[in-house]
């Protein structure tokens, strides 16, 4: 079976996990240190914060804001479902807004529509990937005096009119579970420009401890430590974070392996006139984190019995970006979203990451292209 994603990791990340179970330091210390600095760098930005997950990156990141009981927040509701809860986590409620059809990415003019006077922060997200349209939405934010809290789960690597992505927005929270880009098993990223921000990020995330377990055993001196607001425990270990540093070597092969087998998937999938793929728009550089398809009207088949058919061929696939306001927590705002609906029902994804050569590319291929003769047989 051809899987829809493979992580990629080898011996650097188990040298490095090695050499932090030699040091006994198992916890957040150096190595977390170290991965944050590689992560900002990456990423253009003053700060990195890292945690458990992008949820609770997210859920930090909307504390931060002081986002609480009351308030609303604007977010896609085509998008994995951590993107509402996060909002949820924090007491607020999530206002799902239309993307665009063509990017499957929050729909500016609709997130503007949708302000109120209790809103209080933008979280658009930049879809498997997909640059969303940062300028858009920083001119959105300037005009109502809200942040942009980016959702930036899938899209370390990707840049927006030239620049990396999680330097925009107030603060961009990143995904390292074994389906992104780069992985540290579980574990989350939050970037900013903002040091105050960043330092209510870091007690936040440890207790509200003031001062870290790496200050307090590196002291010569005893040290009280006292807890300056109600905390959570969001940390990431250094085992993590050993992972991630050897990870974070391999991204930029990581991001042109990926590039380089989409421009394989779009040049061959070019001919096959029902099927749709990624729209790319000018200006942006996406990493390719999923490869979705979108079947158009009058295609072949169903997007179900193709579905079946890569299966009987030995590959995965996946239905496309899940809609949370279909899912019991979100089902009873009775919402209705065509666009978003019609994007989530017709697309769906097929194999990609860095593993991959070309002729499973066109593995791929074949078995798309051949649902059509079966059918032809069929008939
Ligand atoms: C994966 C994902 C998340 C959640 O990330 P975790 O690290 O698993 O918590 C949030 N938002 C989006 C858009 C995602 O794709």
């Amino acid at each position: 079976m051809l899987p829809i994603a493979v992580p990629w990791v080898g011996e650097e990340e188990q040298r490095g996990v090695a050499e932090v179970i030699a040091s006994g330091w198992l916890t957040q210390g150096p190595k977390v240190a170290a991965f944050e600095k590689a992560f900002a760098a990456a990423c253009g930005t003053a700060e990195a914060v890292a945690v458990s997950n992008c949820t609770t990156a997210l859920h930090l990141a909307l504390i931060a804001l002081d986002v609480g009981p009351g308030d609303e927040v604007i977010c896609p509701s085509m998008s994995f479902i951590a993107t509402a809860n996060s909002i949820r986590h924090a007491g607020a409620n999530p206002v799902f807004v239309e993307v665009d059809p063509r990017t499957y990415n929050l729909d500016p003019e609709a997130t503007r529509r949708a302000i109120t006077p209790r809103t209080k922060a933008i979280m658009p997200v930049h879809q498997v990937g997909m640059p969303a349209d940062m300028d858009a939405f920083l001119a959105i934010g300037r005009e109502h005096g809200l942040p942009i809290l980016e959702d930036a789960a899938c899209a370390i690597g990707s840049r927006y009119k030239g620049r990396p992505i999680g330097g925009d927005g107030v603060m961009a929270c990143f995904s390292l579970h074994p389906r992104k880009i780069i992985t540290t098993g579980d574990g989350g990223m939050i970037t900013t420009n903002s040091e105050p921000l960043a330092a209510k990020l870091r007690l936040l995330r440890q207790h509200g401890m003031s001062v870290t377990d790496a200050q307090r055993h590196g002291s010569k001196q005893v040290v009280i430590e006292s807890y300056l607001m109600v905390g959570y425990n969001y940390r990431m270990t250094d085992l993590q974070a050993a992972v991630g540093i050897a990870q974070m070597a391999r991204l930029p092969e990581i991001i042109s392996r990926r590039r380089h087998l989409a421009d394989v998937y779009r040049e061959r999938l070019a001919s096959v006139k029902w099927i749709e793929t990624p729209f790319v728009p000018e200006d942006t550089e996406p990493n390719f984190q999923s490869y979705p398809l979108r079947l158009k009207a009058g295609a072949p088949v169903s997007r179900l019995e193709l579905m079946n058919h890569m299966m009987t061929r030995q590959i995965s696939t996946r239905r496309g970006i899940m809609l949370a306001h279909r899912e019991p927590p979100y089902a009873g705002l009775g919402l209705s979203l065509p666009v978003s609906e019609a994007a989530s029902d017709e697309s769906v994804l097929v194999p990609l990451y860095p593993q991959m050569t070309d002729g499973d590319v066109h593995r791929v291929c074949d078995g798309l292209e051949s649902v059509v003769s079966r059918n032809a047989l069929a008939s």
